[in-house]
């Protein structure tokens, strides 16, 4: 545990609270140093979404449910930050949409696998993949650990929900013929680019919604899943959380002309 009390009333309270939980797992072997880069980079995409889920990434959501719910081998890859930030809304997704969960780390060892497995059995999960000797085929044309997957997880699957990935997996995944959902909040990133489908938004926001949208529609049956794919286009929606970052950006702008015109 760290010390810092952040207090409640603090106007980036939840923003605080949430590094303090990734500091926490990075203290506990969970997270990795860059894991907590790669977050910060993500908190500067989010503050020009104004730290909300758009419209976008509400479609995102739906074609994400869509697409695990008609997969036949559904896999979420877990890494160390998704563990630390939303454990329990990938145990409750897998259920849902009856998919494996399967640890893939950029900076592989065997305790950080271990303490990841860990976590996601005490959030409820039955089966984790892809730890220790399970990760034993590999994605040719990688070359960083991340190749390293398992036979009966992520290289039999034809959908892949993979959180906060780096793009040369997510592309490679893609080559391999599979539908690779990506929640990212850099909608620029080749993650972002390259995935089937984009989610671009915060994963503490994102997870609770896709899990509410699975539950949804697993009630409403395939052919609504299949409507939803058939009517999703994941570059128009990539442009439209685009076009929503650059209109934030226009009225940012404006209004801080309108703050500095009315002091002087
Ligand atoms: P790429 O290789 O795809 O071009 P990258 O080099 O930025 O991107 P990473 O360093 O692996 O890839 O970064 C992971 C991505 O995760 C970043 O684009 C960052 O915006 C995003 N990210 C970090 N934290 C969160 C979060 N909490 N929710 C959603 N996205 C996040």
């Amino acid at each position: 545990m760290t010390s810092i009390k952040i207090p409640p009333d603090h106007p980036r309270a939840k923003s605080l609270t949430i590094r303090e939980k990734l500091i926490e797992h990075y203290l506990e072997g969970i997270v990795a140093a860059s894991g907590l880069i790669a977050h910060g980079r993500g908190e500067a995409f989010d503050y020009l979404l104004s730290e909300k889920t758009s419209r976008p990434a509400l479609e995102g959501i739906q074609a994400a449910a869509a697409t695990l719910l008609t997969a036949e081998n559904p896999v979420i890859s877990v890494n160390g930050n998704t563990a630390a930030l939303v454990a329990e809304e990938i145990v409750k997704l897998a259920n849902i949409t009856e998919a494996k969960i399967e640890v893939n780390l950029f900076y592989r060892s065997l305790g950080r696998e271990l303490a990841i497995k860990k976590l996601l059995e005490k959030a409820g999960a039955r089966e984790v993949l892809g730890v220790g000797r399970k990760a034993s085929a590999r994605i040719l044309e990688l070359s960083s650990e991340r190749r390293r997957v398992d036979p009966r997880g992520i290289m039999a699957a034809d959908a892949v929900l993979v959180p906060l990935e780096d793009g040369d997996r997510t592309e490679a995944l893609v080559r391999m013929g599979k539908k690779v959902i990506a929640i990212d909040l850099n909608p620029l990133s080749r993650t972002a680019q390259k995935a089937t489908i984009t989610i671009v938004d915060n994963i503490v926001r994102a997870a609770p919604s896709l899990v509410q949208a699975a539950e949804r529609l697993k009630k409403r049956g395939i052919g609504k899943c299949r409507e939803i794919l058939l009517n999703f286009d994941n570059k128009k929606n990539l442009a439209g959380s685009i076009i929503l970052m650059n209109e934030n950006l226009t009225n940012f702008a404006e209004k801080t002309v309108r703050i500095t015109n009315k002091g002087e």
